[in-house]
């Protein structure tokens, strides 16, 4: 370098002392770096001779830029990151303070909207509602005559049988604004927030009257005060308060109606019950045969339905069914369709549905041929007692197709239509179905003897016991006489009734019922032994088609045994146990059968 100096080749130097290098910028252009020692006087002196401008770096200045270049970022980026944690915790501080403020859902405009006809086979319910709304719609014509317009209208019944979608329907056909939040959404951590909701949502809900508000699981907040161990929850008490005198306080809050659902009305408090607040209680039942085959009607509007399909032949198979059930069983089936390829819903496809709703998926079929026979034994038992004992309903199919869950095959019945729709059950009923019931052990008991019987009755002994002690506590079946011993439905509502949960009977009258609950039971038994016993051919011979077959349609069941009572006329009727403790007294004449047939509240079959 130095010699390109001298040489007159280089145009300029520049010089970073605290680097130790020189810059080379050549007259053709080119550039170059080169490393030098701090005090190079060699290289001044070259330079100064050959005449070579050359400057020197000021870095310390550049070094103090740099510097607080650096620093100024620095403080930049602290700044931000405060500014973003202060916005943050701002954030969460206007979410705290928006606690209080409710976020109900207000009906979208023009969004797919559920109609009154979406709603089939809970006519009266609807015709309430329908009433509601036309108060809603024309108020003058109902406060022309001094009718005050209902402040709240309580929709009650078991799960499924289409409360939110009635109460959606509402929203759709009322043409007035329709807020609906769930009770859950009331309740928070914090003691008062719940409360500040409710207020919030009233005020929300007033600036736009006339209207409704739906509140869903009211049951979540209105609970009964005071209730529960160790004191009420306060959270949900104050909410509970809150809501009552948002509806019948000081203030007139006209024209704003409160629609709620639950399906627990028993454990309302008295207080929201009491007219002036929900003053309207309108019942959602679960559908009758005639409403089942509407609302299967509604779901099968959307799905291509075989033509041969009768839609009220099924609505009769599916006693007990709520409408979440119905739209579920048409789901299944339209999967069913699906996956089998067809383009149309058809009736081995509802069938199957049922089925799988009803008895769980299926299984794979039984190799083990000895435990198959001995499934077949105790389902022919349960079969052929529904066929003998007088009274029992009417036998629908016997099958040895297992399904999961444990369940080896099953006999089934079609429930009666009038039981079901009376919800009257009489004493005979309930000794047919122990017979039945205990079917299956007799005829273990009666083809392998006491001791090869087995575990596969544990399930049928839970229904003998639920229906002798239910006979005895509460329908006054027994010798006890008519009192009812304990209440409807033995669960407890934690805190009300735990302190009541004692029986309300002597030890000794424990003891009689435990006794007579026996009696019944073991009665039961003896009579279905004794049905079967001698009917140990026709066992045999229905087992032997029963494994081949595997499934036996109810009707060719009963044609089976008909013919062979015919050719075996000597063989002894069937009876119903007769205990001495069953109900003493047995009625003479036929009038007196009918006023023997107690009124029972329904129930028992479904449970
Ligand atoms: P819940 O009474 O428990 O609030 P839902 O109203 O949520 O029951 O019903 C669940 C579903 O069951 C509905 O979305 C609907 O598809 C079906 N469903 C229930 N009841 C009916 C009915 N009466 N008519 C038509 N569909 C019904
Ligand atoms: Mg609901
Ligand atoms: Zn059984």
């Amino acid at each position: 370098m130095l010699q390109d100096v001298s040489n007159g080749k280089v145009r300029s130097l520049e010089l970073s002392p605290r680097q130790r290098v020189v810059d080379v910028q050549f007259k053709d252009g080119r550039n170059l770096r080169v490393p030098v020692f701090s005090e190079n006087q060699q290289l001044l002196r070259t330079a100064e001779q050959a005449q070579v401008p050359l400057t020197v770096r000021d870095e310390q200045r550049e070094d103090a830029t740099a510097g607080l270049v650096g620093n100024a970022l620095l403080v930049l980026i602290l700044l931000l990151g405060l500014g973003l944690l202060l916005r943050r915790s701002a954030q969460v501080a206007n979410k705290a303070m928006g606690f209080g403020r409710s976020q109900p859902r207000l009906q979208p405009e023009g969004g797919p909207t559920v109609r009154f006809e979406d709603v089939a086979g809970i006519g009266e319910a609807k015709e309430e509602l329908q009433e509601v709304v036309t108060f809603l719609r024309s108020p003058e014509r109902f406060t022309s005559v001094g009718a005050k317009i209902p402040k709240g209208v309580l929709l009650v019944g078991p799960p499924g049988t289409g409360k939110t979608l009635l109460a959606r329907a509402i929203a759709g056909e009322a043409g007035v604004p329709f807020f609906s939040m769930a009770a859950s959404e009331f309740v928070e951590l914090f003691v008062g927030v719940g409360a500040s909701r409710v207020r919030d949502l009233f005020r929300k809900a007033k600036a736009k009257a006339p209207c409704i508000i739906f509140i869903d699981e009211i049951d979540a907040v209105g609970r009964q005060r005071g209730a529960g161990i160790g004191g009420g929850n306060d959270e949900r008490e104050q909410t509970l308060n809150q809501l009552l005198t948002e509806m019948d306080g000081f203030e007139e809050n006209s024209g704003v109606i409160l629609l709620a659902a639950t399906n627990r009305p028993d454990v309302l408090d008295a207080a929201l019950m009491r007219p002036g607040r929900f003053d309207r209680r309108i019942t959602v039942d679960l559908p009758d045969r005639r409403g089942r085959e509407d609302i299967l009607a509604v779901h099968a509007r959307s799905r291509p339905l075989a033509s041969t399909v009768s839609l009220a032949d099924w609505a009769s198979r599916t006693p007990g069914f709520s409408g979440a059930d119905l739209s579920n069983l048409l789901n299944e089936a339209a999967i069913l369709t699906a996956r089998r390829q067809q383009s149309a819903i058809d009736d081995a496809a509802i069938g199957d549905a049922l089925e799988r709703i009803t008895m769980g998926l299926t299984a794979a079929p039984l190799q083990d041929s000895a435990k198959k026979r001995l499934i077949a034994y105790h389902e022919v038992g349960h079969a052929l007692l529904i066929c003998l004992v007088p009274h029992a309903d009417r036998l629908d199919k016997v099958t040895l197709l297992p399904r999961a869950g444990g369940v080896g095959g099953f006999a089934r019945t079609v429930p009666d239509e009038d039981i079901l729709d009376s919800g009257l059950i009489s004493r005979a009923y309930l000794l047919a179905r122990l017979v039945v019931v205990l079917g299956g052990r007799a005829a273990e008991l009666v083809v392998f003897g006491s001791s090869e019987v087995t575990q596969g009755a544990a399930g049928d002994l839970q229904i003998v016991s639920r229906i002798c002690r239910e006979m005895v506590t509460r329908y006054g079946f027994s010798s006890l006489g008519p009192v009812a011993l304990e209440g409807e439905g033995a669960e407890v509502f934690l805190g009300r009734d735990w302190i009541r949960s004692e029986p309300h009977y002597s030890r000794d009258t424990g003891n009689r019922i435990d006794a007579q609950v026996r009696s019944l039971a073991t009665s039961a038994l003896d009579a279905a032994v004794a049905a079967l016993a001698p009917r140990r051919d026709l066992m045999d011979h229905l087992v032997e088609r029963l494994i081949v077959e595997e499934t036996i349609d109810g009707d060719s069941f009963r044609v089976s045994v008909q013919q062979w009572e015919e050719a075996h006329p000597g063989l002894p009727p069937v009876q119903l146990p007769r205990a001495s403790s069953v109900l003493a007294g047995q009625p003479t004449r036929e009038a007196d059968v009918e006023a023997a047939q107690v009124g029972v509240q329904a129930g028992i079959l479904n449970r």
